[in-house]
């Protein structure tokens, strides 16, 4: 097995001052990394470059999970909107926020295929939590994952069997899309694992099942590297399963952790957002999506 850390590499804090960091994604034409601190309703930035943390904005209507189009535009999801949007430096622009005529929960997280479409989870963590947006109901009734296409404006829901569906990906194929079920952390006894689905036909997902167990806390957000290993946020840190559901490497965080992403000008430095911190680590491999998105 190869090894997925660089020799000698160390967990390092690169960011801190935050309450709820997530949904982090890297920049490249700003080399660095952009996330959420979801509870202060604040964006934040950390420059490679100069190793400095900035606020992009305070009124960040309590964006969480984000990713980039295949035009490298940011799609970010808001819980205070209830919506999937696009920014395009301070212009932001409504994708989707509704389903049959009622409002989305609080969309979560988000993943863009290459045929353009936007996959989200729709929990209802910004509807339903103090401080991660506004109160509200589940209008829909129901906890999803959706199927958004932007050529056509239809939007669909593809997985409605996770009961609380947080972060997804797809496998470098796109044959399987995974999701996590984060329900444990306010239903005791319910879901603290990630799902594995079929994608047929490029749209339809299929005979759900459990792929990995998260002993420790939830999984959260998660990525999937270039060899289809899945690396995930636990409530102890990160750990890395093979495309079987093997548990390959485990990476502890000292403070809760949300979620991930690979960033750096090659790909594959780590970084990881956790309660408070940014932190990263290097690594060995990269996003299977990195050729596509940053090259
Ligand atoms: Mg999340």
């Amino acid at each position: 097995m190869a090894t997925l850390l660089e020799s000698g590499a160390a967990l390092e804090k690169v960011g801190t001052g935050a309450v709820w960091s997530e949904g982090p994604v890297w920049l490249a034409d700003r080399s660095a990394i952009r996330y959420s601190d979801i509870r202060t309703n604040r964006i934040l930035e950390f420059s490679e470059q100069t190793g400095e943390l900035s606020v992009i904005t305070d009124e960040a209507n309590n964006t969480n999970g984000r990713t980039l189009d295949l035009e490298g535009n940011l799609i970010e999801c808001s819980h205070r909107l209830r919506a999937v949007q696009k920014r395009v430096g301070d212009d932001i622009t409504v994708l989707v926020d509704s389903w049959q005529g009622v409002r989305l929960n609080s969309p979560n997280d988000v993943v863009v295929k290459s045929d353009g479409t936007i996959w989200f989870t729709d929990p209802a963590y910004g509807i339903e939590s103090p401080d991660e947006g506004l109160p509200g109901e589940r209008e829909y009734g129901d906890r999803w994952l959706f199927r958004f296409d932007p050529a056509s404006g239809e939007l669909r829901p593809a997985v409605t069997d996770t009961r609380a569906p947080n972060g997804l990906a797809f496998s470098p194929d796109e044959s399987r899309l995974y999701v996590a079920d984060s329900s444990t952390e306010n239903e005791p006894d319910s879901g603290h694992h990630i799902r594995v689905y079929d994608i047929v036909d490029g749209r339809l997902a299929k005979d759900g099942r459990i792929f990995a167990a998260i002993e420790h806390g939830v999984p959260d957000g998660f990525r999937v590297d270039v060899d289809g290993n899945v690396w995930t946020s636990a409530h102890d840190g990160v750990h890395v399963f093979s495309p079987s559901g093997e548990l390959l490497e485990s990476i502890a965080v000292p403070e809760v952790t949300a979620n991930l992403c690979f960033g750096g000008p090659d790909g594959r430095t780590l970084y990881i957002t956790a309660s408070t911190s940014l932190y990263r680590i290097r690594t060995t491999t990269t996003d299977c999506t990195w050729g596509r998105l940053h090259s």
